[in-house]
């Protein structure tokens, strides 16, 4: 509790002062509307009645007038009328200060808490984002948030609100009957004891309801993802069915929070009604026998219409009360989800490519290691090639480098240096990745090249094309064998907009583009996933060729199965289930027996048979 205290208090930095103003802004306007009950009470007793003057009904809300300045005060009526007018309308402004001050502080707060969601799923390690839901995190980052949104923009202030009232109406109410306050008090504490009950109820129908939701936003958002998957299987009927499913459960739940809901205004506001009939039926009685002024009797039906309903509004703050607590603690699970950890003294050591592997293990889940024992060296420059069967471990292996993963045993260095003690952002400016599957920006081509080149100036979406980078861009560009396929296949050229994810293009184009965007930024080490799978041999060739002159300043790891790439590698690596099985040279491993060599003779096997067909 007094974590999430601390966190609403850190949250609402920068927009306590409005909240502030708007609670000040409630205790004077709520001050002003309980003026009215008394000068409506003076004029009917004292003015019209003139009971201050004969000293019938004699309290300290009755003053004592002289009868020449209450006959004055009766010839001029709209005095009174004016009175009343003045305080409604004091009221008024108070209140519309109180609301707007609410809403600025409110959304102050949303801002910053959204910022600081953003800022921290932004950092999350790639396993822990792994583990969670995209939808479910949209959900946390929209509707929970606007949940506290609208908790603090409305029910804070309307809390404070039925306190002062309550605060301030009681003293008044017992000075001027205390018996008439008792009853026009009697059934507020079950209202009060509802409402309690209420918050507890709601608290555990909205977790239900706001999960409920995230799920369905989940199937809408993989759906809204996977759109073509579901197109091309067919699988239409069956998505429907299922986000139907997921909609109807939401429903339901919601259907829950809204029976309990209703159950509560309707049950409330009977006992709000049977309070003011109380006041009405007891008040009449007494009245009747002398017990009471009209006055007072009206003063308290104003009064008893005053405090009923806002105390059955605090049951309404205190589900909604309940419904910020749920969201608050789903916004503060995906906040105390650990962010990536530097050192603690990153080192920031000059990077020239060289990487020492040694008895490395690591595991996605504790007890299933993807990779055990790793231990190989490689020389500035040289380029290595890796192959294994699918799921053998390649791209874990090459994710430890840019430190997307972290190894758990042995030990890497880059340059002599420990991996684990470089600090991630400098070893990840120093490394370009083009991943398995490269994510492109519904951007322009040219963003999407230019968002790699760190010295590009730039602000939030856009990037300033100058003509340093310009050139770099030409330069990478050819190397990754795009700039003609750009100049001659799209009309706008550079400048063509790509669709969400890059699906304007082709597999192979975004293989390239994704190439050319990390050849940009001048890596010394480069990473290429299985990233020229979907170009054909002939770009292949060029694109490796291109990169051969490169050769010397960039160590390059590249996954493949072709052999011509394997055939020129500097060091050929060979996984099977996780472990090293092989390493050499491409004439050194056809010459050991070894999946290498299996796969050697299989391919020239396959060769062979080609070309004896074709000589048929
Ligand atoms: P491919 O050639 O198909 O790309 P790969 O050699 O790159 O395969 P990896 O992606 O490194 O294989 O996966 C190695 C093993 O780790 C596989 O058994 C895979 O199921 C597992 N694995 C991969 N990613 C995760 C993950 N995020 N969480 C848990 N296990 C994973
Ligand atoms: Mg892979």
């Amino acid at each position: 509790m007094r974590d999430k205290l601390k966190f609403i208090g850190e949250i609402m930095r920068g927009s306590r002062a409005h909240f502030a103003v708007a609670a000040a802004a409630v205790a004077v306007g709520t001050l002003f509307s309980y003026l009215i009950p008394l000068i409506v009470r003076f004029t009917i007793d004292t003015v019209i009645g003139g009971e201050g003057a004969t000293g019938a009904v004699a309290d300290s809300f009755s003053p004592e007038l002289s009868p020449a300045t209450l006959a004055w005060l009766r010839d001029r009526l709209w005095l009174c009328g004016l009175a009343m007018v003045g305080c409604a309308a004091l009221q008024g402004g108070f209140d519309y200060l109180r609301a707007r001050s609410a809403s600025v502080a409110s959304e102050t707060m949303a801002f910053n808490l959204r910022n600081r969601l953003f800022d921290h799923i932004g950092r999350l390690g790639f396993q822990t984002l792994n583990t969670l839901d995209t939808g479910d995190l949209i959900q946390r980052g929209t509707s929970d948030l606007q949940t506290i949104r609208q908790f603090l923009e409305s029910q804070l202030v309307e809390v404070t609100r039925v306190l002062i009232m309550v605060a301030a109406a009681l003293p008044i109410m017992l000075l001027l009957s205390p018996p008439m306050t008792a009853v026009s008090t009697a059934v507020l504490p079950v209202v009060l004891i509802g409402s309690i009950y209420y918050f507890f109820r709601v608290s555990h129908h909205y977790q239900a309801m706001a999960e409920s939701e995230a799920a369905m936003s989940n199937v809408l958002q993989e759906n809204l993802t996977g759109i073509r998957t579901v197109q091309a299987f067919c699988r239409e009927p069956y998505e429907c069915e299922k986000f139907g499913l997921a909609n109807l459960t939401y429903r339901e739940r919601m259907r829950d929070m809204m029976r309990i809901v209703s159950t509560y205004w309707g049950f409330s506001a009977f006992l709000c009604m049977g309070q003011i009939c109380l006041v009405l039926v007891v008040g009449a009685w007494w009245a009747s026998r002398g017990l009471l002024t009209i006055g007072t009797l009206a003063a308290f039906l104003t009064y008893v219409g005053m405090l009923v309903w806002p105390i059955r509004q605090l049951g309404h703050a205190l589900s909604e009360a309940g419904r910020a607590n749920v969201a608050l603690n789903r916004i503060q699970a995906v906040l105390h989800k650990p962010e990536e950890q530097n050192p603690a003294n990153p080192l920031r050591p000059p990077i020239r490519g060289g990487i020492e592997f040694r008895n490395v293990s690591f595991a996605y889940e504790p007890g299933y290691p993807a990779l055990k024992d790793l231990s190989f060296t490689v020389e500035p420059g040289q380029t290595v090639a890796i192959l294994g069967r699918t799921g053998s471990g390649k791209s874990t292996l090459v994710n430890l480098l840019p430190r997307l993963l972290d190894y758990a045993s042995g030990s890497i260095r880059i340059d002599g240096v420990e991996l684990n003690r470089i600090e991630r952002e400098w070893i990840r400016s120093h490394i370009g990745v083009v991943l398995q599957e490269p994510f492109l920006y519904s951007k322009t081509i040219r963003e999407n090249i230019a968002l790699g080149d760190p010295r590009a100036h730039r602000s939030p979406g856009r990037i300033e094309p100058g003509a340093e980078a310009k050139r770099r861009m030409m330069e990478v560009v050819k190397i990754a064998d795009i700039h003609r396929t750009i100049e001659n296949t799209f009309h706008e050229g550079y400048e063509t907009m790509l669709g969400e994810r890059g699906v304007t293009l082709s597999g192979g184009q975004r293989q390239r583009l994704a190439i050319a965007r990390a050849l940009i930024k001048d890596p010394a080490i480069l990473i290429l996933d299985d990233s020229l799978s979907a170009v054909d041999a002939e770009t292949d060739r060029r694109i490796q060729g291109a990169l051969r002159q490169r050769r010397g300043c960039t160590t390059t790891f590249i996954i493949s199965h072709r052999l011509s790439t394997l055939a020129r590698a500097d060091l050929v690596l060979v996984l099977q289930h996780g472990h090293l099985v092989q390493q050499g040279t491409h004439s050194q491993l056809i010459r050991e027996p070894g999946l290498y060599q299996r796969i050697y003779q299989i391919q020239n096997q396959l060769e062979a048979d080609l070309q004896r067909e074709m000589a048929d």
